[in-house]
């Protein structure tokens, strides 16, 4: 057992960071200034502009298998990139990557939607969420109905993130219904590469957080049969796919973006002066200090062994599952306690942490909820799927 980052793993997570501290965390009163005017966080030329020195630096599809012209590096770096590009809240994703299903194309979907998204020529989404069925995903009422060689799809999808900007969804829709109702939702749904000039169409939602995801509406919208991604009737798992790989992911971003707002608390706190002394002497703000490095460490080691298990080709779904909730949580009390440190001026649109309060409040509701991780988890072990200390 080997409890540190290999020289690579270091030497990848050295650059990263300072990539995040040239030329990304230099733009975030930039980024302040143009939301509170209710324009784009950051301009295309300007992300576009981020992307190429990115790629100039060789950090480009991070995880992508090599012959996609990806680095291939693995899910502990992707779980590494993932901390420290979230200590800024300047919107960038390092590019050249594609959603995990989409890798089940055949050779002609791989062509058409696959090696596009990787470039960065086409924008994906994925639907599965409807109004009447969230956590509840057996639920979803979208039919597709086969007409000749086509599929009619007939309901609407609700909170998809990039439904607004994407050029082709990856959508769940019922087609067998009486094999969806034996089965409990398992089987009888396919997954369907729908193009938005097939005919569907998005509405932005506004959130709390500075970005909306989309309500799709699909209306008589017709569907290709060699749109089918994966196998007819066995979507349900293609979607269960692509919801837990983000996962874990959300706990690797509360680690980064807690870790950031720590430091701002502790340089501010020993500066910030009340009754003849910095605060950071009072026991009261040491303390949450100490509670908020804890928590922090505590959730780094739960997100590097989910993504430690993933890539010894174990299966990392109890303990996703557990550096969800965990890194979830603890992003939201840190984010709270730093608020707090920061008193009056931490409420305050100057600093942006009532920005990351919003934001954070998030990681406990998407990609299954609290709730949906602690039915995940309890069931694992009372069925005894899984041993309490299995995973060392
Ligand atoms: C910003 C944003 C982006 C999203 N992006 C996507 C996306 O790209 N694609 C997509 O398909 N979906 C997406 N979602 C949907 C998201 O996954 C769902 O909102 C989430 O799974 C919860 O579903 P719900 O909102 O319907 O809540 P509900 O399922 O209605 O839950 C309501 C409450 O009841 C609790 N609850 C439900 N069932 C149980 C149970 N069995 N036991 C105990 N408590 C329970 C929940 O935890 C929650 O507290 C996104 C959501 C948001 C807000």
């Amino acid at each position: 057992m080997h409890l540190r980052l290999t020289d690579e793993q270091k030497m990848v997570q050295q650059t990263i960071r300072k990539f995040v501290e040239k030329e990304l965390i230099p733009l975030e009163n930039d980024v302040l200034r143009n939301e509170r005017e209710g324009k784009r966080s950051l301009s295309k030329e300007k992300q576009e502009e981020l992307v190429m020195k990115a790629k100039n630096a060789g950090f480009w599809g991070i995880n992508t298998p090599e012959e996609y012209g990806g680095a291939d590096l693995g899910q502990m770096m992707q779980a590494i990139v993932a901390m420290e590009v979230s200590k800024t809240f300047v919107p960038f994703q390092f590019g050249g990557s594609a959603d995990n299903i989409l890798y089940y194309g055949n050779e002609e979907q791989k062509k058409k939607y696959l090696i596009p998204t990787i470039n960065g020529e086409k924008k994906s989404c994925f639907a599965m969420t409807e109004p009447g069925a969230g956590s509840d995903t057996q639920n979803i009422k979208m039919t597709a109905v086969k007409d000749g060689s086509k599929w009619v799809l007939n309901g609407e999808k609700t909170f998809i993130t990039g439904g607004n900007e994407a050029d082709f969804v990856m959508v769940i829709a019922i087609t067998d219904k009486e094999m969806h109702q034996n089965t409990k939702g398992r089987e009888g749904v396919t997954c369907f590469i729908a193009d938005r000039n097939m005919g569907w169409e998005s509405e932005y939602i506004h959130t709390m957080g500075e970005w909306g995801p989309a309500s799709l509406f699909f209306e008589n919208v017709p569907i290709p049969e060699e749109n089918i991604l994966g196998e007819l009737h066995k979507g349900y798992n293609l979607g269960l796919e692509w919801i837990g790989f983000a996962r874990w992911i959300v706990g690797a971003r509360a680690v980064g973006t807690a870790e950031r707002l720590l430091q701002m608390a502790i340089d501010y706190s020993k500066e910030r002066e009340t009754f003849g002394k910095p605060i950071s002497e009072r026991q009261a703000i040491q303390w949450q200090i100490a509670d908020s490095a804890v928590e922090i460490e505590a959730a780094r080691w739960l997100v590097l062994n989910a993504a430690f298990t993933l890539d010894h080709g174990e299966d990392n779904r109890h303990l996703a599952s557990i550096a969800k909730l965990y890194g979830a949580n603890m992003g939201t009390r840190v984010v709270d306690r730093v608020m707090q440190i920061h008193g009056g001026m931490g409420y305050t649109r100057e600093l942006p942490i009532e920005r990351w309060y919003r934001e954070a409040r998030l990681w406990r509701i998407y990609d299954g909820t609290d709730e949906i991780q602690r039915v995940i988890i309890s069931r694992n072990l009372l069925k005894g799927h899984v041993k309490l200390g299995q995973y060392v």
